[in-house]
């Protein structure tokens, strides 16, 4: 394995990143394998010529990979721009293919914002979203979804491990309660792939979304997986590429990437996974044991393995963070699309966090790289920075 440089601070501190879910490091082998995309092997994929033809293999390589490691078939995979694009995709175009069927779609309060937006923007041209409340750890409710099904709904699209506080939702209920009334079910599991096992050819899945960054890929690319039994409309109109249903030249060093960073996790996760479930258990009941007033969010087992996300009583969340990152460290409060506003995440408003808790909520997300003498000086930074924040 290629040695990997240690991110040092200005003063020669080591950083710890403890942000994962907002996105990850690409990994040297990974820019490795991406790196012939982006000088001498140039060629465009569509054309007939050796130079092209090349990435046109490079391209259905990476497609079978990636089918190969979510166990699919390598003509479900379409690839994208990443996971907005994938859920933008997933959502609008199911909607536009069964609108004769009827408008409705389920959908719950704790998803991530490409859903909800796409959904506001359904609901615009004049479709009916039901907006699934979630228990206090961020469950959706299979028997209340149940209930809010109709006659006219065509969609149901719950994510599969949330990006704010880790909840992993039922998409195996949830997909089969799909399937027995003939509702097409997309999952955004992009904070999943990768991390958890995910086989489509036991899940009752039709559409799922993912993303390379959230895996140690690339930035700017990503994939939806499409059940065959599933016609889904083209979204980009052009060229022929992607089976003509979403057109543009490929992304071939991203495509490549994203499908070694994806054999990579899936190789490690057997042994990932547990160490990191260790690593969090740790860090949570430390944290639980030696902050007075602090809260985890979400629920304590069916969580992502890196995942934490906690509350500490009457502390504002943004201040925190600004105290820990002078000590190196990188977390967030809420998801990352959110920075920049104080206002309480709608993840931590869905799952009622108490109101003295709600200001003062951050989320550590580790990965492969996080060691426990990190969440040592973690642990270490969050007693003393709540402590003087309070004091
Ligand atoms: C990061 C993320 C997205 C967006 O993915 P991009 O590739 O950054 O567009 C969507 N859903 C979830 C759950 C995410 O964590």
């Amino acid at each position: 394995m290629i040695e990997k440089k240690r991110e040092v601070m200005a003063d020669g501190r080591a950083q710890i990143y403890m942000d994962h879910a907002a996105t990850t490091e690409l990994l040297p082998e990974v820019h490795e394998a991406m790196e012939p995309y982006l000088t001498e092997e140039y060629g465009n994929a569509s054309t007939s010529y050796d130079l092209g033809k090349r990435n046109r293999k490079a391209i259905e390589d990476a497609r079978s990979c990636i089918a190969d490691v979510i166990d699919a078939d390598s003509s479900e995979i379409y690839f994208t721009s990443g996971g907005s694009e994938s859920d933008n995709w997933a959502i609008k175009n199911i909607a536009g293919a069964h609108k004769k069927k009827g408008q409705h779609i389920i959908t719950s309060a704790i998803e991530h914002h490409a859903v909800l937006r796409s959904c506001e923007y359904l609901e615009e041209l004049g479709y009916k979203i039901t907006y699934l409340d979630v228990d206090e750890y961020g469950l959706v409710d299979v028997k209340e979804l149940t209930d809010s099904i109709r006659e006219d709904t065509i969609l149901i699209t719950i994510m599969t491990g949330n990006n704010e506080i880790g909840t992993l939702e039922p998409i195996g209920r949830i997909g089969q309660l799909a399937r027995q009334r003939g509702i097409v079910f997309h999952t955004d599991a992009v904070q999943a792939v990768g991390q958890i096992p995910l086989s489509m050819s036991r899940l009752p899945v039709d559409l799922l979304s993912a993303s390379a960054h959230k895996f140690h890929g690339p930035k700017g690319v990503g994939f939806l997986y499409v059940n065959k039994e599933q016609e889904l409309p083209s979204f980009i109109h052009g060229g022929s590429q992607e089976r003509g249903k979403r057109a543009g030249t490929e992304n071939v060093a991203g495509i490549v990437g994203m499908a070694k960073a994806l054999q990579i996790a899936a190789c490690e996760m057997p042994y990932t996974r547990s160490r990191l479930i260790r690593l969090r258990n740790y860090f949570c009941e430390r944290v639980l044991h030696e902050i007075p007033g602090s809260r985890l969010n979400g629920h304590p087992v069916k969580r992502l393995p890196g995942n934490l996300n906690f509350s500490f009583d009457g502390v504002d969340a943004t201040s925190l963070l600004i105290l820990m990152e002078e000590q190196g460290i990188c977390a967030s409060a809420g998801s990352a699309c959110n920075t920049g506003q104080t206002r309480i995440s709608h993840v931590i408003e869905a799952i009622h966090v108490p109101e003295e808790y709600a200001p003062g909520s951050v989320r550590f997300t580790m990965g492969r790289d996080t060691t426990k003498d990190m969440v040592d000086a973690v642990i270490l930074s969050l007693r003393q920075n709540v402590a003087a924040l309070r004091g």
